[in-house]
């Protein structure tokens, strides 16, 4: 069921009327750089080449060691990929509010397109992507899923299908901000539910910022609980610690 068909049709109203409307301004008023306000050369990216050159890039080895201090992460994935650093204040925040909060679903896509790049330089294509889901209420305030926004350009430029059918999320749990790494897991633990159809596949899953990493990990056990045969990691960021 798509999300548009949940909505009122006022908050439908609403919600296309937004989009129309940030359409023809992005037309009259072309979206500036994020990091520097210069007009971006590259379609759909909201920052121009210099300033995504002067980001930070995440080191190699530094998403797996963070995984590793959470007990249920050691192990789960194949390989793991994240392009940059996240700094709070950061330019890279400003980029995830605007996709996240500002009605700017194709920063999404774009940004997933260097993710799937960047996964592809190391290893080879999964089955398909797998999108952390959003849960209905939280879906609903923000119209779209930022992470299956992601998704979508990760699984264009890895030519596999978007799977955001294989994993869903039923209850509802609290933001992470400002918990624990304890609490945090015990927030996420159990959100997660799997289909069936997950069972024997190499499924990437894909998210935005990685922090302790709780809620991917939640969410892998869920699908490797489900019969996942390799599971993989993508996320645009890794946040500071
Ligand atoms: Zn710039």
């Amino acid at each position: 069921m798509s999300s548009s068909f949940l909505l009122s049709p006022l908050a439908w109203t609403w919600q296309t009327a937004q989009t129309v409307g940030r359409g023809l301004l992005d037309l009259m008023y072309p979206p500036r750089c994020l990091g520097c306000g210069a007009r971006p050369e590259s379609a759909g990216l909201p920052l121009c080449p210099r300033c995504l050159q002067r980001m930070e890039r995440a080191p190699r080895m530094a998403i797996a060691a963070r995984l590793d201090r959470l007990p249920a992460g050691r192990g789960l994935f194949d390989e793991t990929t994240t392009l940059w650093v996240f700094d709070k204040d950061g330019t890279l925040q400003a980029v995830q509010h605007a996709f996240k909060y500002g009605n700017r679903p194709q920063y999404g896509v774009a940004l997933g397109r260097l993710l799937g790049k960047a996964y592809a330089e190391k290893a080879s294509g999964p089955d398909g992507v797998v999108p952390i889901p959003l849960h209905r209420t939280r879906k609903l305030e923000r119209g779209y899923n930022q992470s299956r926004m992601l998704g979508k350009g990760v699984a264009e430029v890895l030519d596999c299908p978007l799977r955001s059918d294989l994993l869903s999320r039923p209850h509802p749990t609290r933001s992470q901000t400002n918990l624990s790494r304890e609490e945090r897991w015990k927030n996420v633990h159990g959100a997660f539910a799997a289909d069936a159809g997950c069972a024997n596949g190499h499924w990437l899953i894909v998210d935005d910022v990685l922090t302790t990493g709780s809620t991917v990990v939640a969410a892998a056990q869920t699908l490797s609980e489900a019969g996942a045969d390799t599971l993989s990691l993508a996320t645009l960021a890794l946040a500071r610690q």
